[in-house]
């Protein structure tokens, strides 16, 4: 059977420092994440946080992985530039981008989408319910017409994102707001996906469904090929038909970018 090695990210801050968020995720978000995956077969899941070196994200862990997830809300600006071009490398070479809830405001989910990704908000505990839009999208498979969280932040529109290529879930909340919940997207090789819910004060990433949203992302979001991007010049001899060489030149065939 084929494995698919996931990476989860976690910003790993709110549980150390907050009261509330560290009574429901003692061991961190992105283990119980994690620990929600690996009861999925073929899946190999590992963790990286803020903390670790490089953010646990070295080029060879991220040469070696499938999908990467990302949470973070807090500590957004902590994050390496030179981190965040590495996982946009490797993003469109083919690797998969799973952002959740506050991810919408990390330094590489705003880089991939080119917009500011900013939404309006809520924290009131309310209820968030989740449509599916495609009921033939992966994303949603095992999923009815929709699906609740008891208590979610709101996350409503305007949403800053460009429009996205498939549209999965569109949320409602108690208070009257909607915002799509569920978006995917392609740069380059890699496929994206951004979904709503996981605020840090409720067990949402405990939920049965939600876990079950983030499996079918995963295997929605693997890899379907490599493209290692580059930008060769094809000097006339070497075009598939025959062709003479006319008109005035800036290069020479022995510029940078002759092979
Ligand atoms: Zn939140």
């Amino acid at each position: 059977m084929e494995t698919i090695r996931v990476v989860v990210w976690g910003e790993n801050v709110h549980e150390q420092e907050n009261e509330i968020v560290r009574s429901i995720y003692p061991r961190g978000m992105h283990t119980v994440i994690a620990e929600g995956l690996e009861t999925n077969p073929g899946f190999t899941v590992g963790t990286a946080t803020l903390q670790e070196p490089e953010h646990g994200l070295s080029e060879n862990r991220l040469a070696e992985t499938d999908v990467l997830i990302w949470w973070g809300h807090k500590a957004h600006g902590e994050v390496a530039d030179e981190i965040v071009d590495r996982v946009q490398k490797r993003v469109l070479e083919g690797m998969g981008l799973i952002a959740l809830h506050s991810a919408h405001y990390s330094k590489i989910f705003k880089r991939l989408m080119g917009t500011t990704c900013s939404l309006t908000w809520r924290e009131a505990g309310e209820k968030e319910r989740v449509w599916v839009c495609n009921p033939g999208h992966p994303i949603a498979a095992g999923i009815d017409r929709y699906f609740e969280v008891e208590q979610s932040e709101m996350y409503g529109e305007p949403f800053a994102i460009p429009p996205a290529e498939e549209q999965v879930f569109i949320s409602w909340y108690e208070g009257g707001e909607v915002f799509r919940s569920g978006c995917c997207w392609r740069r380059g090789a890699g496929k994206i996906f951004y979904f709503g819910p996981g605020h840090e004060t409720y067990p949402i990433y405990y939920d049965k469904m939600v876990q079950r949203v983030i499996a079918n992302a995963v295997r929605w979001a693997k890899p379907e090929g490599l493209w290692i991007d580059s930008c060769p010049q094809i000097p006339a001899h070497e075009a598939p038909e025959k062709i003479e060489v006319k008109g005035p030149r800036l290069h020479k065939d022995t510029d940078e970018g002759y092979r």
